[in-house]
């Protein structure tokens, strides 16, 4: 048949009808919309941390054509803060987002998802989820509260923190009043430290008055904007206790399978995105920050004694026998992480690290 003569055909009857149909189908079929709520551990606006969920939200609404709508409540707006995981767990909402190391009271094998003092870096950490078998321990981990976990952001090597005193050994620990969280917090406190934990809007004036020796938070960026350098004089790197801290967002394991595939494929790829996106932003913006710091607020940035680092890192090993010994599950993560540790550590001596020595005097920090 000629074209013309069945576009002729086509335009009469029957034929009409079904050629008519066949076009409008998209809009014909309705597609289940689906309107979630989304809550987190961070304070509202917080850069990339919040940012990052908002933009998430934001992403998957775009990409799945308003498919999935989430709003977005900050830490305390719904549920508070730490209560994100059980609010998720137990359907609450559909969905949250903080980072794994706030639920070791529930499970102690989730600090390894999270930050491991002395582990893995950014790289490390997402070679490990994504290409290494570390996203399915951590689904196993999750899977007993019907959570499904992945990994959303990554705030990179973070530093070492803020202090009032000079630390040149372990021994200065002895006595220290520290604002550190997580497994960091526990070597810490076996060095004689007293860990204290805060809420972020109190870190400050705990500082300045002294109630605090010292505080860490995250890198330069995050830091400047909470003003510490008019509290504590000194200013250590590296944070070896957050080596390559990961964000997560996580799903209600129920609302997650109850989405056609397509669907979930477009969550899991713009997490994905978001843990590229969030950790761009932290190696962006942290440089400046720094420069700033030192250029405009005379911080005294200084390295922690390698003789020092060599001690927490021996203590550390410790700290993450006791706490994997807790736990058949913490054990299996603990031990899997160990062992690829050691085997990307191998290749990032001669690729990374090297590198890194290599142009390390061509970034000199303008005094
Ligand atoms: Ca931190």
């Amino acid at each position: 048949m000629k074209r013309r003569e069945f576009l002729k055909k086509a335009g009469t009857g029957a034929a009409a009808a079904v050629a008519a149909s066949a076009i409008a189908a998209p809009n014909v079929i309705a597609q289940k919309k689906y309107n979630w709520k989304m809550v987190t551990t961070w304070p509202p606006n917080l850069p990339v941390l919040q940012t990052g969920a908002v933009r998430f939200a934001q992403r998957v609404k775009e990409a799945t054509d308003g498919r999935i709508n989430i709003q977005v409540f900050a830490g305390g707006e719904l549920v508070p803060p730490l209560n994100t995981f059980d609010a998720v767990s137990d359907g609450t909402v559909e969905c949250g987002s903080g980072a794994a190391y706030y639920w070791a009271g529930k499970t102690p094998a989730c600090q390894w998802f999270a930050a491991v003092p002395f582990g893995l870096n950014a790289q490390g950490n997402n070679a490990w989820f994504y290409s290494g078998g570390g996203l399915k321990l951590w689904e196993e981990v999750y899977a007993p509260f019907n959570v499904i976990p992945r990994p959303q952001g990554n705030t990179g090597v973070q530093m070492g923190g803020w202090f009032r005193k000079e630390m040149n050994t372990i021994k200065d620990y002895d006595g220290l009043k520290m604002r550190i969280p997580g497994l960091g917090g526990k070597v810490i406190a076996g060095a004689g430290g007293t860990v204290v934990l805060l809420p972020g809007g109190e870190i400050f004036t705990s500082l300045e008055r002294g109630v605090l020796d010292a505080t860490e938070w995250v890198g330069p960026m995050h830091d400047l904007r909470m003003g510490f350098y008019k509290a504590a004089q000194y200013y250590y790197y590296p944070g070896w206790h957050e080596p390559g801290t990961t964000l997560e967002v996580m799903f209600n394991k129920k609302a997650y399978e109850s989405l056609p595939k397509d669907l979930q494929a477009i969550l899991d790829a713009v997490a994905m995105e978001t843990n590229m996106w969030s950790l761009s932003e932290f190696e962006a913006g942290n440089g400046a920050a720094l420069q700033e710091l030192i250029t405009k607020h005379n911080v005294n940035l200084k390295q922690f004694p390698a003789p020092l680092l060599d001690d927490l890192r021996e203590l550390a090993k410790d700290v993450l026998e006791e706490e994997a010994d807790k736990d058949p599950l913490a054990r299996k993560v603990h031990d899997a992480f160990k062992k690829f540790k050691a085997q990307v550590g191998v290749w990032g001596t001669v690729s990374e690290n090297a590198y890194y020595n290599v142009i390390a005097d061509k970034f000199k920090l303008k005094a």
